[in-house]
């Protein structure tokens, strides 16, 4: 096996806070265990057109508390060719760089997975997106950021919500996936949450209407998962528009709000975890796996069951939302 001197850092996909938290403890543990480190800029396009840089400690100074990537983040559909990975390989080649540290989310990793076995190269994952949507571990760089976010804006919105005694239908991201807007839900004390897998909430949402939905209450609040399943709040409104025209409804749709500012404690603390392991993962012969945490222990998930496997949500925590809005 290649003795890894030199590792390059990538940011992929949508950007998540906590991601320059991992920036910084990648290069930095890197540093500290004699490697050299290349930033690359712009994801997997900047492997390919050459945008690499020396990385130091100074170049990660003072960005543990910033949201976004300084390394920039970008989608590369050429990188999804043939010809676009041997460019990408060719980069890497002539900068020296033996090994990658990928931070992105399921798209970025099967990238690096198709990447890695292609050329026989290390790469070691770090799962960066907001959506919380990644196989093998409890949660993922930025989700405990957006979902702090949410939880500020929905109570920002209860204000009104309840002055107005109004019904209000908030949608979240999540892509597929109704982390955000379940665990949003309960946060920020909503009535209900429709995610996308439960096609049935919608019954239950009728449900509670047609009982007096928030009869000795003043306001209700809704979050709904961006999906084609759900059909978000948009499409949830006018269902419940055409079949209850007596309820003053409103849409509020967050939208990149929730990807941005400054990452919570507990996103500094598992980007910092997760961007020392990565390096010693690499140094310590582990290859294309991801870093994930499972019950407060970091763990290495291969890129086969990060990327292909879909990550179960806790349906009990429905129930939880709709005991608690009673
Ligand atoms: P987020 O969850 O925040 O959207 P993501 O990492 O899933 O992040 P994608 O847009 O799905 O974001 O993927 C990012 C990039 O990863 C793509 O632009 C592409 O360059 C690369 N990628 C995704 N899928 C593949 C694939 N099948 N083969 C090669 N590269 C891929």
């Amino acid at each position: 096996m290649k003795t890894i001197k030199c590792v390059g850092i990538l940011t992929s996909g949508g950007d998540s806070p906590g991601m320059n938290a991992a920036i910084r403890a990648v290069t930095r543990t890197a540093i500290f265990k004699g490697l050299r480190v290349k930033g690359i800029m712009r994801g997997y396009k900047g492997l390919i057109d050459d945008e690499v840089l020396d990385f130091a400690t100074g170049n990660v100074s003072n960005i543990i508390q910033q949201g976004g990537t300084i390394l920039k983040t970008a989608r590369s559909k050429e990188f999804e060719t043939k010809e676009g990975r041997r460019k990408a390989h060719e980069t890497m080649r002539r900068h020296g760089i033996d090994a990658l540290v990928v931070i992105g989310g399921d798209g970025s990793l099967t990238g690096a997975r198709i990447f890695a076995a292609e050329f026989d190269i290390p790469v070691v994952g770090i799962p960066g997106t907001i959506d919380n949507d990644l196989y093998g571990t409890d949660t993922t760089l930025g989700y405990d950021t957006a979902l702090n976010t949410i939880m500020w804006a929905v109570d920002k919105l209860r204000d009104t919500a309840s002055s107005h005694e109004r019904l209000f239908f908030v949608e979240v991201m999540g892509r597929n996936a109704g982390f955000l807007a379940l665990n949003g839900a309960i946060a920020s004390g909503a009535e209900a949450a429709i995610i996308p897998e439960r096609e049935t909430e919608f019954d239950q949402l009728a449900e509670l209407i047609e009982n007096g939905f928030r009869k000795d209450k003043n306001s209700s609040i809704v979050l709904v998962a961006e999906s084609e399943v759900t059909g978000g709040a948009m499409g949830l409104a006018a269902r419940v528009k055409a079949e209850y025209p007596q309820f003053d409804s409103r849409v509020t749709i967050l939208g990149h709000i929730q990807r941005g500012g400054s990452p919570t404690a507990a996103d500094r603390i598992l980007a910092s975890r997760m961007g020392q392991a990565a390096i010693e993962a690499l140094l310590d012969g582990q290859r294309n796996i991801m870093i994930g945490i499972d019950d407060e222990q970091l763990v290495h998930v291969p890129f086969s069951q990060a990327c292909r496997n879909d990550k179960a949500i806790d349906r009990s925590l429905l129930e939880t939302v709709k005991i608690l809005s009673i």
